[in-house]
């Protein structure tokens, strides 16, 4: 057809609105996202046929699916649910932990209506936001009182500029770590007005390097934990009982920020490296600061504990009502802490606990579901279950291998690279890792609950 005649046949937006077509789309759409998707796909057909495209559909019925398409794209949400099949517990892309059932409720209930949140309801006034949370935190880490805000950086954040505000801090070179997101310790110190005192080598700090560095003007010995990396060889570190030690010899408060902070004893479970919260409190620090939402396996959140004095003086800091913590993730933070006061429970019911922990039959009694689900109707890929090993992830245990096992699946007409982004495309959409020739579906982070729908959604992506 030429020019003309296309341009003639072109409906109008109105047209297209009051067509049957536009009255179904009204039904599922809001207005304006349903205008807006009509508009676009036909100035679209008639930039094209200005450049002179000729051999083209115009009629309203063949550009539905378009219109349709984007309607759709533009009324969903933008944060939605994703199936992680990388093995990663604590995936901060993937919103690092999944809530227990516990935290999900009392995250409704609180909501739902009115709460107590800053309200003291025995004595009948004003109250604090963080009682709520305080005796938990004192009983699951044995600390002499805690609070909560935001994140772990802002607990770092708030706690240098509290403590060592035009102050020096000494931290050893060693420990001057960047972790995902730009946090550097460095330019979290820049930002809190804490002047850096670097001291030891990279590999090796002594207690006589941070001694000799104590002077009128030192406001705080910080230790920070390696989180994502750590080094081997020829090193040492100062242990944080003998900083402890030497802080109080000195005079001087000592931090530590742990990053993570692991709320359970993981050592009858084969993991070593990683001491609970409560044996560093034991060792003396005065305060320790760790995320909510790491091994911990709740909400993001900053937690500080330590001793009372300096809980008390962060609570005076005026920065803290900008990083305060919120009613919806105070609720979750509750609920997986009460989880804790019984340890059995906690690894049974948190789901960042439960996965780290789970016994790799368990896991590959899974991959076989899935593995057994595919196969009987997929005949276009190589479908096997294989033994791998998956990481806990948000910078914890980088040393720490856990034997898992995954879904190997090798498609024959189409490549893994295809696959993988049609998996991620889809619907639910599924985040996987693709080694060699083979994409990898590990099932540590994929629970009952995903079998079908992940069965389901591979199914679709090798059709
Ligand atoms: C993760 C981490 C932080 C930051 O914690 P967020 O909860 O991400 O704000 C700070 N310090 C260390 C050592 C960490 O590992």
């Amino acid at each position: 057809m030429e020019k003309k005649a296309l341009l003639r046949e072109l409906p109008s937006v109105d047209e297209g609105l009051k067509s049957p077509l536009g009255e179904d789309w009204l039904g599922k759409y809001p207005r304006r996202y349903v205008l807006a998707a009509i508009r676009h796909v036909i100035d679209e057909r008639r930039r094209l046929i200005l450049e002179g495209a000729s051999d083209m559909e115009v009629s309203l019925e063949a550009m539905a699916p378009e219109i349709e398409g984007m309607a759709e794209k533009l009324s969903s949400f933008s944060l939605r649910p994703v199936i992680n099949a990388t093995g990663i517990v604590v995936h901060t892309n993937l919103g690092r932990s999944v809530l227990s059932a516990r935290a999900i409720e009392n995250i409704k209930k609180v909501s739902e209506g009115y709460c107590n949140l800053e309200y003291d309801i025995e004595a009948g006034k004003r109250g604090k936001r963080y009682a709520h949370i305080k005796r938990l935190l004192k009983d699951v880490t044995g600390a002499e009182d805690g609070i909560a805000l935001n994140n772990n950086a802002g607990a770092v954040l708030l706690a240098l500029s509290t403590i060592a505000k035009g102050k020096e801090a000494i931290v050893s070179r060693g420990e001057l770590i960047e972790i995902g997101g730009s946090f550097r310790i460095p330019d979290v110190m820049a930002a809190s007005g804490a002047i850096l005192r670097e001291v030891g080598a990279t590999n090796k700090t002594h207690l006589r390097d941070y001694e000799r560095a104590i002077g009128e003007n030192t406001a705080l010995i910080l230790k920070v934990h390696r989180s994502n990396y750590s080094i081997k060889g020829f090193t040492s570190e100062v242990s944080v009982g003998d900083l402890a030690a030497l802080g109080r010899r000195r005079g001087i408060p000592v931090m530590y920020d742990l990053g993570s902070g692991c709320l359970i004893d993981l050592r009858p479970f084969g993991i070593q490296t990683e001491p609970s919260v409560r044996e560093i409190i034991e060792a003396g620090p005065d305060i320790v600061t760790f995320s909510g939402d790491k091994l911990l396996g709740g909400p993001q959140a900053g937690i500080i504990v330590g001793r009372q004095g300096i809980i008390e003086k962060l609570q005076a800091n005026p920065l803290l009502r900008a990083l305060r913590i919120d009613k919806l993730t105070l609720a979750a933070l509750e609920a997986t802490l009460m989880d804790y006061i019984d340890e059995e429970k906690a690894r049974r019911e948190i789901p960042t606990l439960r996965m780290l922990l789970e016994r790799p039959e368990k896991i590959k009694d899974r991959a076989k579901r899935v593995a057994l689900l595919i196969k009987r109707v997929v005949k276009k890929a190589l479908i096997e279950v294989v033994e791998d090993v998956s990481f806990a992830g948000g910078g914890a245990l980088p040393d720490v291998a856990l034997k898992t096992y995954a879904v190997s699946v090798r498609p024959k007409l189409i490549s893994v690279n295809v696959l993988e982004e049609r998996l991620r495309k889809g619907a639910p959409h599924v985040i996987a890792r693709i080694t060699d020739s083979a994409l990898l579906l590990d099932m540590r982070t994929v629970g009952e609950g995903e079998l079908k729908p992940l069965a389901g959604a591979l199914m679709a992506a090798l059709a």
